[in-house]
């Protein structure tokens, strides 16, 4: 009779709970065909996390010009490339440069993709050649930066933040440099994650980490009254490897990636970066996969996700599109993929999706981002492909500081472009967005379109602390139980209120 109780009761409260459900499911339906209305309602909409956001990217040109101003770093007019000082005549300081407001338009069109439309440049060249104009001017503003990454999603309602970074991977391109003999792959993968300097640039780079983290919760009062949003998102991140460079440089960051992993909590997975279509990427892109692979079978309790497919039919030749999503699965590993626009146009597709629905493989889906890089746009983008077979997709902002986005703008996209999409649906992307992250813990969810709780926890609502010992037990032991818990009870207070009008 004991256990009949909460049983009772949660009967007795759902059918209050699928009303709100239901009304929240009106409103979004009367505000789909109003922009307006439809940014409000996915602005106050619990979004479950962010798991593909590069940190870099994620920064609006506005502050890399504040930041370079008050770090007398200097610009070079016609480009707008930042540098270090001394400024000279060719590089006045940015400060005095950006002064001038026909100046200062230009460079935040320089840092982002602010009209593009209007340049000679395509939104793919526009994307991937701003970040070497604009990161001279973030360095040493990485407190800053950490800041204004998690403010964004933890005013937009959002839970959880993977960030992408690359800290201590210039340090592990430099040691290859110097000993590429270290990292050829003919020696065992192994060897290359054992080497002393590696090790040593593991516990730098940690150090780093915890120096960034320290100034950004100085900066946002984190723990004070005033603490600013960004205190509330659990970050954690991905070690990015830059995978253009020679074999042997891209070997010694894998390696530093997976040591991350291993060593700090605060890093949960990796992922490769820099344009897949590279010429470069594309010669070595089948071997970046097995090495990834084999350091996996070392430590196959470190996560990746990966870049893969990020392609629109024309940009490589049709030789290059055929494999890169299976091969991420296949000789990698990946747990998740970033983009996977490509999957369309790869052979044996139809197998590609049934693996990956079969063995809950999620795609991070960046919209805007697709839609600019590669003019992948509406029916053309393969996201309702993914999703007819089953595969589990996730809403992602990408570099929302270059597409000058939000999370936000993802979930309005969505609704707006795919009107097949329900409440529910999008009610199960954001509870994706937890389930398939990387962050530490069993989950709370069985299932995350119904949002049905494990056994554990089976007779309660998320209201409050949980009731039963072996839930609380659950909670206790698992940061991502915890996470789910808080995201499903914002859920029921974003109901409660979002009746249709
Ligand atoms: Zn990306």
């Amino acid at each position: 009779m004991r256990r009949l109780v909460p049983f009772l009761l949660a009967l007795a409260l759902c059918p209050l709970a699928h009303a709100d459900e239901a009304g929240a499911a009106r409103a979004l339906e009367k505000a789909r065909t109003n922009p307006w209305l439809l940014r409000q309602f996915m602005f106050a909409f619990p979004k479950g996390g962010d798991l593909h956001n590069h940190l870099d990217g994620s920064i609006y040109a506005e502050n890399i010009i504040k930041w370079a101003s008050e770090d007398g770093k200097c610009v070079a007019p016609a480009s707008g490339q930042i540098s270090f000082p001394p400024c000279d005549a060719q590089r006045p300081p940015v400060k005095d440069y950006a002064a001038d407001s026909v100046n200062y338009r230009q460079l935040v069109d320089a840092y982002s993709v602010r009209n593009y439309e209007r340049a000679p440049k395509s939104g793919h060249d526009q994307v991937f050649d701003t970040f070497g104009r604009f990161i001279p001017g973030t360095l040493g503003r990485e407190g800053d930066m950490l800041r204004e990454a998690s403010n964004r999603r933890g005013a937009e309602n959002t839970v959880y933040l993977e960030l992408l970074q690359s800290y201590g991977m210039d340090k592990a391109r430099a040691l290859a440099a110097a000993e590429p003999g270290a990292f050829k792959a003919d020696r065992p993968a192994g060897d290359w994650a054992s080497h002393p300097v590696l090790q040593r640039i593991v516990a730098d780079t940690r150090a780093e980490l915890d120096r960034h983290e320290a100034r950004w919760r100085e900066l946002s009062h984190c723990g004070q009254a005033t603490a600013e949003p960004g205190c509330g998102v659990a970050v954690r991140y991905l070690a990015q490897v830059i995978r253009t460079f020679p074999p042997e440089q891209v070997n010694a960051q894998i390696a530093l990636a997976f040591l991350l992993v291993k060593a700090d909590p605060r890093y949960v997975g990796l992922n490769l970066v820099a344009p897949e279509d590279d010429p470069g990427t594309l010669r070595h892109y089948r071997e970046q996969m097995g090495v990834i692979g084999s350091l996996h079978k070392l430590m196959p309790e470190v996560q990746v996700s990966l870049h893969a497919g990020e392609f629109a039919f024309g940009l490589v030749p049709p030789e290059d599109l055929r494999d890169h999503i299976h091969l991420a699965l296949k000789l990698a590993g990946a747990r998740r993929i970033g983009h996977g626009e490509g999957i369309g146009i790869e052979t044996g597709a139809p197998a590609t999706l049934r693996d990956m629905a079969r063995r809950g493989v999620l795609v991070e889906i960046n919209l805007t981002s697709n839609a600019i890089v590669h003019d992948l746009k509406d029916g053309q983008h393969p996201f309702l492909l993914y999703r007819m077979f089953g595969v589990p997709t996730a809403l992602s902002a990408d570099d929302e500081g270059v597409f000058r986005i939000d999370l936000t703008n993802e979930y309005q996209r969505a609704a707006a472009t795919y009107p097949s999409l329900t409440y529910r649906d999008f009610k199960a992307m954001s509870r994706n967005a937890l389930a398939y992250g990387f962050v530490e813990g069993d989950s709370l969810l069985a299932d995350t379109a119904t949002g049905h709780f494990m056994p554990a926890c089976a007779s309660e609502r998320a209201n409050g602390e949980p009731k039963g010992p072996r839930c609380r037990a659950l909670l206790a032991a698992s940061t991502k139980a915890r996470l789910q818990w808080e995201l499903e009870a914002r859920f029921a207070r974003f109901e409660a209120q979002a009746h249709a009008p």
